[in-house]
């Protein structure tokens, strides 16, 4: 049996609303399934000022022009991320500060954040690795007390609960990923959030080019015209509308990969408990959306015997991000491996296995009984 890593789950509603987006006469951004997108989250998590964008790391670009990183401005995030991450303000000449990561949950170290900020600094970006929730209480408290903006990077984590909120609540800015290889996915696509109520009619501009074409389609002007630095940062209202379909069956495909990962979890326990490896460990104030799961194991041999051995029987397993401080354009930025030691370290022992709504039972069944022969056989 082939496992991939990752299978797009389609809902059958796609079609229909993308069919009804095509002869709508309107396939641009910010019309019919654009509103309906921004309804549905604004009613289900209380989420307002969305910006429904093609991807995340447009998302994140736009949050870095919003708040205007300079050439020289410090940006403190963990290491441990994706590259649009640090790019969002890279291309603005801004300079990613890599910081450590908690073991626990794979989120940046909350308490190695302070020694990292200088008279430079003007925003830490978090991210929600696996969909778990990073403590966005405490970073926004280290936020206030230096006068930093925090963009949260949620494209793992739309629909994971902290404290009963979504994630992206609590940030002056939160961004979101639709891309195919997360939970809800309209191919290519992304929002931001942006929470701070007097920064959205600027960043109504800057997603259209740089005008106020906004308060045309309001019928507030009949003109538009250039006015402030922008881009295009729109999602097109075909992808809106598939993107509706996904978001309807939120809690179905939720649950579908919660009860994935808990029996992923029952499975992995008795060997977190031998010592062997460990998984993710998160407060009962965190429900994560069940994006991902991941395992550490004792050392990299052991990891990459596991993801050999995994290959063989057809399952896909990956091995996560190289991160981005040793990477070739952390080099480039001054960083060594040895500098995030930890981040480093961890990085090298730790796996994804497949997690995916449509896995089918026998597809379930195949994956942990072929695990559970592995893991046998490396950990004895
Ligand atoms: C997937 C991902 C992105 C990029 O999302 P796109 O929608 O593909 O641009 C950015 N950051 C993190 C942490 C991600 O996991």
């Amino acid at each position: 049996m082939k496992i991939p890593f990752n299978r797009p789950y389609i809902t059958g509603k796609e079609i229909l609303y993308m069919e009804k987006a095509l002869h709508s006469g309107k396939q641009s951004g910010n019309y019919h399934f654009n509103s309906k997108v921004k309804e549905l989250m604004k009613l289900k998590y209380g989420l307002e000022g969305v910006f429904l964008t093609p991807s995340c790391t447009a998302a994140l670009e736009m949050g870095a022009l919003l708040c205007g990183i300079q050439p020289g401005d410090e940006v403190i995030m963990p290491s441990y991320t994706f590259s649009s991450t640090a790019n969002s303000v890279l291309i603005f000449g801004g300079v990613p500060i890599f910081c450590e990561v908690n073991p626990k949950d794979m989120n940046i170290d909350v308490s190695k954040i302070e020694s990292l900020i200088t008279p430079n600094t003007k925003m830490i970006i978090p991210i929600d690795y696996a969909g778990v929730p990073c403590d966005i209480d405490f970073i926004m408290k280290i936020a206030d007390k230096h006068n930093l903006i925090v963009m949260q990077d949620c494209a793992q984590s739309y629909g994971s609960l902290y404290n009963n909120e979504i994630c992206g609540k609590k940030p002056h800015l939160a961004c979101y990923s639709f891309h195919e290889t997360k939970n809800y996915s309209c191919g290519e696509g992304g929002a931001l959030v942006v929470n701070e109520v007097s920064w959205r009619e600027r960043a109504s501009f800057i997603m259209e080019k740089g005008t106020d074409r906004n308060k045309v389609i309001k019928g507030v002007q009949n003109r538009y015209s250039w006015i402030e630095k922008g881009s295009s940062y729109l999602l097109s209202d075909i992808l809106a509308a598939m993107l509706l379909a996904q978001l309807e069956a939120e809690e179905v495909i939720k649950s579908k990969r919660q009860i994935l990962i808990q029996l992923y979890r029952n499975l992995f326990l008795p060997y977190q408990r031998q010592g062997v490896l460990s998984i993710s460990q998160y407060g009962d104030n965190k429900i994560p959306n069940a994006h991902a799961f991941w395992v550490i194991f004792h050392n990299n041999l052991m990891r990459n015997t596991f993801i050999d051995e995994m290959e063989k029987v057809g399952i896909s397993a990956y091995i996560g991000y190289v991160p981005l401080h040793s990477s070739k354009m952390g080099a480039v930025l001054g960083y060594s491996p040895s500098n995030l030691f930890l981040t480093d370290d961890l990085a090298s022992r730790l796996v994804r296995i497949p997690v995916f709504a449509g896995m089918l039972e026998n597809e379930i069944e195949y994956v942990l009984e072929e695990t559970h022969k592995i893991l046998k056989s490396i950990t004895k």
